[in-house]
């Protein structure tokens, strides 16, 4: 059984084809600059290099119907017909209050994603125009959605509301929704296989740093809290995110700057995080932790405060949890950054916590980077959103 995977962006498309039954990727790709002059699509089928196409597209079916022609195409295809595709899966950025799981797309449930819109006026709408184009070219393929949100849904109350007016909440869903949440959910499910225990039983911290990057606690199966809000600008430090502020500079800044809302918004969003820190230096953790090391002090301030915010997180959850057995590291930065993950645990080793050096190296598997002694686990594991989407779209269809 054959599982497109489909994440749209407002002028992008990720898909990944995935054999469901070895659970393999058997072609991956990008298409670029969809509906703006240069867009071209880029596939790679597995144990092949890279295929660039640049071609218009108009739109997303345009994409659509290029990325479907590859993966047909009989020199370079990687099936012989569509009808080997059993099913798309969908990334949907936000699934609000209405989406605790991933869902089999009917006319209903896009109507309620829709109405998520303005809770992601960026990503949603980028989102939906991805199913439809699919529902267009592909009519009779079923199509699942899996939301970025769905798995932050367990939080408590307490985790979830924030401390103004309880209205806000009750007539506008004004909350925390959190996201990532496919990538932690993944990754907790592999840290309990890793541990050999049931999943039910265990208190984890899932450290998602990357571009963007949240934590969540993990308490018996089910996310208690997590550090991205109503949006992901809240949290973390992150590459051109601003994390967490006090609310009250956003009006200061406007006032100095004499930039709107929405400009002050933009620079929170494109300008701050490790860029703004680092004095424009740079996002890509690469080159700060190159320059970090030759103590440029530019980024030495970036990753010393993005460090920092990571710790509290941990520390915080820790006691929301009542402890932990394993905190782990995914994404870009979390699964390929040893100096990153030595330069968090070192914060914590009065808990005794102790990496393991010749370990902690390790790149692209699943590694616990601690020592026998060590009294609580850290574990390193890569993310693999495109599986995860795929085995909840296999589970939802079978049903
Ligand atoms: P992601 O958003 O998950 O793709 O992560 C992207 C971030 O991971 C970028 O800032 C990269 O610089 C960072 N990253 C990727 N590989 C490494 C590495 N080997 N060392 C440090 N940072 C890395």
């Amino acid at each position: 059984m054959n599982i497109l995977v489909i994440n749209c962006g407002s002028s992008s498309l990720k898909f990944q084809l995935i054999d469901a039954g070895t659970e393999e990727m058997i072609a991956k790709g990008l298409c670029e600059r969809i509906g703006i002059p240069g867009s071209r699509l880029v596939y790679t089928p597995k144990d092949s290099g890279k295929i660039i196409t640049e071609a218009v597209m108009k739109d997303h079916t345009d994409a659509i119907r290029m990325v479907l022609d590859s993966l047909t195409d009989a020199k370079v295809g990687v099936l012989t017909s569509l009808n080997e595709i059993s099913a798309v899966g969908h990334r949907v950025v936000h699934g609000g209050e209405k989406f605790a799981s991933s869902t089999v797309i009917t006319d209903d449930v896009i109507a309620a994603i829709e109405e998520c819109n303005a809770l992601a006026p960026l990503h949603n709408p980028a989102n939906l125009i991805g199913i439809q184009s699919c529902r267009e070219l592909m009519p009779d393929v079923p199509m699942v959605a899996v939301f970025d949100t769905a798995f932050h849904q367990t939080m408590p109350e307490e985790a979830y509301l924030y401390g103004i007016p309880y209205e806000y909440y009750e007539k506008h869903q004004v909350r925390k929704y959190g996201f990532h949440g496919t990538s932690h959910a993944y990754v907790s499910a592999q840290a309990a296989k890793m541990l050999n225990k049931p999943y039910e039983s265990l208190k984890l911290i899932v450290c998602h740093l990357g571009n963007g990057a949240s934590v969540s606690a993990v308490k018996n199966g089910k996310c208690v809290d997590t550090s991205m809000g109503m949006t992901p600008l809240e949290g973390l430090i992150m590459g051109t995110r601003s994390g967490d502020v006090d609310p009250a500079v956003i009006e200061y800044l406007c006032k100095i700057t004499e930039k709107s809302v929405g400009e002050v918004l933009e620079e929170l969003n494109k300008k701050s995080g490790v860029l703004g820190l680092s004095a424009g230096f740079s996002s890509d953790f690469r080159d700060l932790e190159d320059a970090y090391l030759e103590g440029e002090e530019n980024s030495v301030r970036a990753l010393n405060a993005f460090t920092y915010r990571v710790v509290k997180y941990i520390g915080s959850y820790c006691a929301a949890m009542g402890g932990v057995d394993a905190i782990c590291f995914t994404a870009g930065l979390g699964e390929n950054s040893p100096f990153i993950r030595e330069k968090i645990c070192e914060y914590l080793g009065f808990w005794g916590i102790e990496l393991d050096h010749e370990l902690n190296v390790l790149r692209g598997k699943e590694v616990d980077v601690t020592t026998k002694e060590s009294r609580t686990r850290v574990l390193v594991i890569p993310t693999n959103e495109e599986l995860a989407i795929a085995r909840e779209t296999v589970a939802l269809i079978n049903n």
